[in-house]
């Protein structure tokens, strides 16, 4: 922080501290607090305006795709590659819109009662379609536990770390995903039998496009963002992550919510 902080210096003192002293710098760091809303703000209205352009673009090949308008091999390759990469250009500036809505939020979130139950089997349909039969996924509900917080939040979060496993498992493997509360605390956990994860890349995932394999990454669809916009949901839930992998044989990703938004199941007929 030497450099990034040269020329902020505002005062050195030497304050007393129990029987010894201590020194109190301050800084005013204004300026990047300012920087940081401009990048913010730009990042934001960059991909907003790329959003239609990239609807039209990606709408007209997929007609053009659909109602075989072209003939010849080539053509219809060219086609089918430009559609892939409209698509995914429009799935990275979703997933930037996203990151900048959490980011702009302030703390203004939305504490509805997110019946966890129906929205964890809604998204254990949503992996088996993206898997289409290549893995055995299973969902286990220890808990009825309901959680507050924000439910397309929550679903985002959650979605994210099921896809991941998906993307990064190869055929056959085993996925599970699974709620319970342990201590109070909600606990929610994605388990995959996938690559996994070299101990050194762990603390660095969470960063906005960092990936452990790029070309793997864009060959499933990443955008590198999903892990941003986790640790965003989750910070605004005071929740933590924690991930426990072994390269080749498979990872842990689990998400603890604190026990003041676990609420006890509503109508709940055993
Ligand atoms: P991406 O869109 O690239 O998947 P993410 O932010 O979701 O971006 O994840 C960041 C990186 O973390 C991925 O590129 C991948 O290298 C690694 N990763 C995430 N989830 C898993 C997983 N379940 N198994 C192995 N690697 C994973």
């Amino acid at each position: 922080n030497q450099t990034r902080f040269r020329d902020t210096l505002l005062s050195i003192q030497i304050v007393p501290y129990g029987d010894r002293e201590k020194l109190l710098i301050s800084r005013d760091v204004t300026r990047f607090e300012k920087l940081e809303i401009m990048r913010r703000d730009f990042v934001a209205n960059v991909s907003h305006e790329l959003r239609t352009p990239l609807t039209v673009i990606g709408g007209f090949l997929e007609t053009l795709l659909e109602e075989n308008k072209v003939s010849g091999d080539m053509e219809k390759n060219a086609l089918r590659l430009m559609f892939d990469q409209a698509t995914r250009m429009r799935r990275l500036v979703e997933d930037l819109l996203t990151l900048s809505r959490l980011e702009n939020a302030g703390n203004n979130l939305a504490e509805e009662k997110v019946d966890i139950v129906k929205l964890l089997q809604g998204l254990y349909q949503e992996a088996q379609s993206l898997s289409a039969g290549r893995h055995t996924i299973s969902l286990d509900l220890a808990s009825h536990a309901m959680l507050l917080g924000s439910e397309d939040e929550l679903r985002s979060a959650f979605e994210n770390l099921i896809s991941n496993a998906v993307r990064y498992t190869p055929e056959n493997g085993v996925i599970s995903l699974n709620w319970t509360v342990e201590n109070g605390k909600g606990l929610f956990y994605v388990q995959d039998s996938g690559i996994g994860i070299e101990p050194n890349h762990i603390p660095r995932l969470t960063e906005r496009f960092y990936r452990v394999d790029r070309s793997r990454s864009r060959e499933t669809g990443g955008t590198g963002l999903g892990l941003a916009i986790v640790k965003h949901v989750l910070n605004r839930h005071q929740a933590s992550m924690e991930i426990t992998s072994q390269p080749g044989a498979g990872s842990i990703f689990r998400m603890w919510f604190p026990e003041s938004r676990v609420l006890p199941a509503e109508n709940v007929t055993e």
